[in-house]
């Protein structure tokens, strides 16, 4: 799920003095920092989880940008533990203040920041098992992902985790035309920001707590052609990005 600002984060905070925060944009704001090397050459990708709550797909993840992303010194994983004191129910807002509050700044000199948050509870809409709530920032509920086992274990959780973590990841890339137009039609017409194709992992079922009910066998956790050709596309300049925080 992508959920976007309808208000400013700083509103409330005019008068105060913002100098040095920086701009946190929408989910694919910072595509082309990943998808290129121009600026940013290494990556940190941040696991902040709950006790209890460590990522399985902290890999997976790694070698999912590392096959579209332009990062010549490396992507590096950063695994910490935090008590994130909110273990019931969060919002959008939740998730973005626990990042920044336990995260630093998305863009160092020469390093991209993202951050993936694996806390405790539910997010409010509780058949939502991940969300991408700006250019840098994901959550992953485990808590739902466990619930959305299948029968038998079909999906496992551990598939669903999987496919999930790649799902949100794949938003901060700015998929499916979240910060430009494909000139390939394999947007989910009832779901925007998703695939149509069920063999991708931004099919638009996968982040949804009955996910085994629209996808029977294996659960995808890679990016389909449609999407490959979409990212390679925007690195290349052929497709051309809008919002993004730094190009
Ligand atoms: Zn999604």
């Amino acid at each position: 799920m992508i959920t976007l600002l309808i208000t400013s984060s700083f509103a409330g905070c005019f008068g105060d003095t913002l100098d040095g925060e920086e701009e946190r944009g929408v989910s694919g704001g910072l595509a082309l920092a990943c998808l290129q090397d121009d600026k940013f050459e290494k990556m940190e990708i941040h696991f902040l989880h709950e006790p209890g709550y460590a990522p399985i797909a902290m890999d997976l993840v790694k070698t999912r940008l590392q096959e579209v992303c332009d990062k010549p010194d490396g992507i590096k994983i950063v695994s910490e533990e935090i008590d994130f004191k909110i273990d019931s129910t969060w919002s959008s807002d939740d998730v973005r203040d626990a990042r920044w509050k336990h995260g630093g700044d998305a863009m160092g000199s020469d390093t991209l920041h993202w951050y993936l948050l694996f806390p405790a509870g539910k997010y409010e809409d509780d058949s939502v098992l991940g969300v991408a709530v700006d250019a840098s920032t994901i959550a992953i509920f485990k808590d739902s992902v466990d619930e959305a086992e299948g029968l038998f274990g079909r999906p496992s959780s551990e598939e669903v985790e999987r496919a999930v973590s790649v799902h949100e990841v794949g938003h901060l890339l700015g998929l499916v035309n979240l910060v430009y137009t494909s000139p390939i039609d394999h947007e989910d017409s009832g779901h925007p920001g998703h695939s149509n194709n069920d063999n991708s992992v931004m099919y638009w079922a996968i982040e949804s707590n009955n996910v085994g009910n629209f996808i029977t066998g294996s659960l995808p956790d890679e990016f389909d052609d449609d999407d490959k050709s979409d990212l390679q596309g925007m690195a290349s300049g052929s497709i051309k990005c809008n919002r993004q925080l730094w190009s």
